[in-house]
C-alpha cells in the first residue's frame, strides 16, 4: 500500500532564511510518526507547509488515502486540506474561548460537513436533523477526550490540559486519517501527559495515523513507530526510536542545545 503522505524534498524559504531544506518524509496509514529537533529546527514550519497555511517554495505533497488515488496537496487552502482528511492542533492553543467546550467541537464537526450542511440549508426541514447528529458526534468526541461532563462551560474555563484534550477533540470531528499534533504535552502536568498518551493510543487504534512534534522525548520514544529528527531545517536522522536515542548526529544536535 502507497503511504498515505508522501513529502518530497520540501523546502521553505522566509526572505534569506531557509527554514526547511529539502526534507522528504512518508506517513503510513496508521502509523505513529515523531518529528522532533531543537528549538528553531522548522518543525512547526514544517506542519504549516503541510497544512496549507504556508505555500512551500518549493517540493511535493502527495496525499494517497487508502483505496484512493495520490492527489497533490500544493497549493490548496487549509480548509480543503482538512476536508481530505488531514487535521491538526496548534503549539499555542487555539480554542473559542468564549464558545462552550461542545460549540468548539461542533465546529471542527461543521469543517467536514459543510456541504451536507449546505444541503440542509437548502431543505429546512432536515436542517434540525443534521444538527442533532453533529451535536451527537461532539459529544461523544469529548466523551473519548473525557471533557463530556463539561461541555457547556466556557471554553476558556477549562485548565491547561483539558484546553489541549478539547483542541484535539476539535480536530478529531473533522473525521482526520493523518492528526498532526505540535507540542501536545508542553504545559502538562505528568498526570495529564499520561491522559493524554492514553488518548494518542485510542486514536491511533483507530488507524488514524499521528504526526507529533514533542519536546518530551521520553513520550516520544515510547509512542513513536518512527523518528524524523530536523536540525536547522535538514533532516539529520530518521529511524525507530531504538536508533534514534543512540544516533551520535541526535545525541549532538540535543546536547549541543542545552
Ligand atoms: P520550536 O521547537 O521552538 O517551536 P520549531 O522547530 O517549530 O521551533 P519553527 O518555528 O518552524 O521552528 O522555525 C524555524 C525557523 O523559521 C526559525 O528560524 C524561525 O525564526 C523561522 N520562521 C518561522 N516562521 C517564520 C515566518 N513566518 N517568517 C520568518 N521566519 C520564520
Amino acid at each position: 500500500m502507497p503511504p498515505l503522505l508522501t513529502v518530497n524534498k520540501l523546502s521553505m524559504d522566509f526572505g534569506g532564511i531557509r527554514a526547511i531544506d529539502k526534507c522528504s518524509l512518508r506517513i503510513k496509514q496508521g502509523e505513529i510518526v515523531a518529528l522532533i529537533g531543537p528549538n528553531g529546527a522548522g518543525k512547526t514550519t514544517f506542519f504549516n507547509c503541510l497544512t496549507g497555511i504556508y505555500q512551500p517554495t518549493a517540493g511535493e505533497l502527495l496525499w494517497t488515502p487508502p483505496n484512493s488515488p495520490s492527489r497533490t496537496l500544493n497549493g490548496l487552502k487549509p480548509h480543503h486540506i482538512t476536508e481530505q482528511g488531514l487535521a491538526r492542533t496548534f503549539q499555542n492553543i487555539r480554542v473559542f474561548r468564549s464558545m462552550t467546550v461542545l460549540e468548539n467541537v461542533m465546529i471542527g464537526r461543521h469543517c467536514r460537513t459543510t456541504a451536507t450542511i449546505l444541503g440542509a440549508i437548502l431543505r429546512p426541514p432536515s436542517v434540525a436533523r443534521e444538527e442533532q447528529k453533529t451535536i451527537a458526534t461532539s459529544f461523544a468526541l469529548l466523551e473519548r477526550v473525557g471533557l463530556a461532563d463539561v461541555a457547556h462551560e466556557r471554553a476558556d474555563n477549562l485548565p491547561y490540559g483539558a484546553q489541549r484534550r478539547l483542541e484535539i477533540a476539535r480536530a478529531l470531528a473533522t473525521d482526520p486519517l493523518l492528526l498532526l499534533l505540535d507540542e501536545p504535552a508542553a504545559g502538562m502536568n505528568p498526570q495529564e501527559g499520561q491522559e493524554l498518551e492514553t488518548l494518542i493510543r485510542s486514536i491511533n487504534n483507530d488507524r488514524t495515523a499521528v504526526l507529533l512534534i514533542e519536546h518530551d522525548m521520553q513520550l516520544v520514544m515510547r509512542l513513536a513507530d518512527h523518528i524524523f529528527v530536523l536540525e536547522y531545517g535538514r533532516l539529520i536522522a530518521e529511524g525507530p526510536p531504538e536508533a534514534i536515542r543512540n544516533d551520535p548526529a541526535v545525541i549532538r544536535a540535543y546536547l549541543g542545545e542545552e
